[in-house]
């Protein structure tokens, strides 16, 4: 239900939720579900000339991720999992993880290995958001309201965003879910450290000439950054290429066919020729470490990209989102009888429950990126006996897997 509050209105639920990406929307079906009223604030729509025009066929995003377990369980608790186009999702059921230089190492693990069905899924951004928009519309305790914050107040028993033009909607528990430049975080005067990888990530979708078999590969070519071809389904894959600024930015001044002759050299043997798909899209994202000195202030809680930005290299960020949301529910339905939903001492144990997967994933990504970031050959002879030292320990193996599914 989408309300237009008229001037000067007060809107009431017991939680206000600031975003409307994949994760703000997921929590709103959460927290509703959990039989909390929720209030979702969502920024005014781009104007439509933004937004590409709908075709009968509609085209392959470009913006896909890797979903783990943890995001299938919570999407199909919430009924959503059910309701993507599943002829658009494609499971990962191998990676292969190349190194680099003279000697490169190799490290793969399977589903079969990890005794899973599938290690992932490849979902589009544009599929998830399609069908967390059609359970929203059925979702009773969901109150939509488009506007922009302006100002937000706490008190001891509740909080209040004031929107621009004079809404007031007051809360229990407010839950910023707005992203990597988050307006909650800064409105609780959250401090954060910032860290750019002078990276940008560049996102395209291609026709293999061979069949992908379910792989997801990703090689780490130190110079020229990490590239990774995910599977979608038929012989199709999408590339993320977190390639250096100076790299990304002559990447991006040429076309798709001239991406896909340079990344022939890695993709030729297991792939064959790459060929761009239509209608050519090629975009970029800025790539940056974010960490929050915090998650939560008082009557506020901070989840997904506003909470923690990895570099994307381990297709992570929307996943430790996901186990965000998983976590606050949990916390949120054990809390005792007298506390309500905003208890500090609640919003604590959500803080403490989610530290260790975060830092996990935070080191893990920023480790990685940094060993593979530099081409000083001592240090990439040591990288690549790592990988494959790594491939033949399978209990250390077994550990990581069962990190990355999110189990
Ligand atoms: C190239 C790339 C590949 C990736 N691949 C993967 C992957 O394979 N797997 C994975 O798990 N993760 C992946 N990620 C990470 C993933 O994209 C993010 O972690 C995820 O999109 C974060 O979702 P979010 O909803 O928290 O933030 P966002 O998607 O940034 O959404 C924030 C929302 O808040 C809204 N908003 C902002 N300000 C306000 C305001 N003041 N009021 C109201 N609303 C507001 C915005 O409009 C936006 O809709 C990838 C990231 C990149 C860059």
């Amino acid at each position: 239900m989408t309300t237009v509050p008229t001037p000067a209105s007060t809107v009431k639920s017991d939680v206000c939720i600031v975003g409307n990406g994949s994760i703000a929307k997921t929590a709103a079906l959460g927290l509703a579900q959990a039989g909390h009223s929720v209030t979702l604030l969502c920024p005014p729509a781009p104007s439509a000339a933004n937004k590409p025009a709908p075709t009968a066929d509609q085209p392959w995003d470009v913006r896909v991720y890797a979903l783990n377990h943890t995001a299938h369980d919570l999407l199909a608790s919430l009924k959503v999992w059910g309701a993507l186009d599943m002829g658009r999702v494609a499971p990962i059921d191998t990676m292969a993880i190349h190194g680099d230089g003279v000697q490169p190492g190799d490290l793969a693990f399977d589903a079969f290995g990890a005794h899973v069905g599938s290690l992932a899924w490849i979902v589009e951004d544009s599929n998830l958001n399609q069908a967390l928009d059609a359970a929203l519309k059925f979702a009773p305790n969901v109150n939509t309201v488009v506007g922009n914050a302006t100002r937000l107040e706490t008190r001891d028993n509740d909080a209040t965003v004031h929107l621009a033009n004079g809404v007031t909607i007051t809360c229990s528990l407010v839950v910023g879910a707005d992203g990597a430049q988050s307006w909650v975080r800064n409105q609780c005067d959250i401090g954060f450290d910032y860290r750019s990888y002078n990276q940008r990530a560049i996102v395209t979708n291609f026709a293999c000439a061979k069949p992908h078999h379910g792989v997801a590969y990703q090689w780490f070519t130190g110079a020229e950054g990490i590239v990774a071809l995910l599977p979608l389904p038929g012989d199709r894959v999408s590339l993320v290429w977190s390639a250096p600024d100076d790299m990304a930015s002559t990447i991006m001044a040429e076309s798709a066919t001239q991406l896909a002759l340079r990344l022939a050299q890695l993709a030729q043997e297991n792939l064959g020729a790459l060929t761009p798909l239509q209608p050519e899209q090629v975009r970029d994202f800025p790539l940056a470490l974010i960490k929050p000195h915090t998650v939560v202030a008082p009557r506020v809680a901070l989840i997904g990209d506003a909470a923690h930005v990895i570099h994307p290299l381990a297709g992570h960020g929307m996943n430790l989102g996901f186990g965000d949301i998983a976590d606050l529910l949990k916390v949120l339905a054990e809390r005792e009888d007298q506390r309500n939903i905003g208890d500090a001492r609640v919003l604590a144990r959500y803080a403490r429950a989610r530290k260790e997967d975060v830092l996990l994933m935070q080191l893990a990504t920023d480790g990685l990126a940094r060993l593979f970031g530099t081409d000083f050959e001592p240090l990439r002879m040591v990288r690549n006996l790592g990988l494959n030292l790594l491939n033949k320990l399978p209990m250390v193996k077994r550990k990581l897997i069962s990190q990355a599914l999110g189990k």
